[in-house]
């Protein structure tokens, strides 16, 4: 059996892509699911990742059948539409207990196993939106730039334990939330993508594979766009 993964949201979408990108390079891959038909062909568990039982559980259960977490993919996320005006602070809530809250929450329990086994990859799924800002998106970019600032003070947490935090943040990619988008701002995105596409989940999952790969052994607190030029580096 390969290493110990954990994808959070890996029932669909880029988590999906990822889970399977691993599971197929040899590791264990599990993925976290809140109901519905998980993939058939990955071990899923349920887990909401603002509840802490949830999260311990799902921790006790991954180490249980396949052993402790030796990658992490703090991958589940989600967005509300709308500008702040409109929006209230339960959807607001929301956002940032799911995108930052339930980062958190694993990245916790993550670190606890790997700091005894003294190995270990987390990558974070930020958002290009963290730096180029959105219209609409105020709540979901700050906390996907909150991640960035998370991720990098973990890394220099857990670096002298051989531990290694990335953030990944992928422009517009052609699955679930962008997919979702209103049709003209998905016209209005694709006109500022330099490379005139949207990225595919696969594209997403090949870098996080890199990222938890012997590769980047010596990469760490590092943010890899995947944005096709959107934020030109950044
Ligand atoms: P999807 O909406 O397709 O998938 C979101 C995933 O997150 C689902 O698996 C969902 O689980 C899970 N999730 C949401 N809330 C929770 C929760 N409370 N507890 C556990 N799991 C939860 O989105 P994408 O695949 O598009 O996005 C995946 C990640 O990539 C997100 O973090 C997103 O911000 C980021 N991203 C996506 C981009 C894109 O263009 N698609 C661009 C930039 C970043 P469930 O199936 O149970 O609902």
């Amino acid at each position: 059996m390969g290493r110990s993964v954990l994808v959070t949201g890996g029932a669909r979408g880029i988590g999906l892509a990822v889970a399977r990108e691993l599971a197929a390079a040899g590791d264990a891959v599990t993925v976290t699911h809140r109901g519905g038909d998980p993939p058939g062909d990955l071990t899923a568990v349920p887990c909401d990742v603002t509840r802490e039982d949830d999260v311990r559980a799902a921790f006790l259960r991954v180490a249980r059948s396949q052993g402790p977490v030796e990658v992490l993919v703090a991958n589940a996320g989600v967005t509300r539409h709308g500008p702040l005006a409109l929006s209230g602070d339960d959807s607001a809530g929301v956002v940032a207990d799911t995108n930052l809250g339930g980062v958190i929450r694993v990245a916790r329990y993550a670190v606890r196993g790997m700091m005894r086994m003294r190995r270990g990859r987390i990558v974070l799924m930020s958002s290009a939106a963290a730096w180029r800002g959105m219209a609409g998106q105020a709540v979901y970019a700050a906390t996907k730039a909150g991640l960035v600032g998370f991720g990098r003070s973990l890394a220099r947490e857990v670096a002298p334990l051989g531990v290694t935090v990335n953030i990944v943040a992928p422009g517009f990619i052609d699955v679930g939330m962008t997919a979702a988008m209103p049709p003209a701002q998905r016209d209005e995105a694709l006109a500022a993508v330099p490379l005139g596409r949207y990225g595919t989940a696969e594209e997403v999952a090949k870098v996080v594979r890199f990222l938890a790969g012997e590769d980047a052994s010596y990469l760490t607190g590092a943010v890899i766009p995947v944005d096709g030029g959107f934020g030109m580096g950044h």
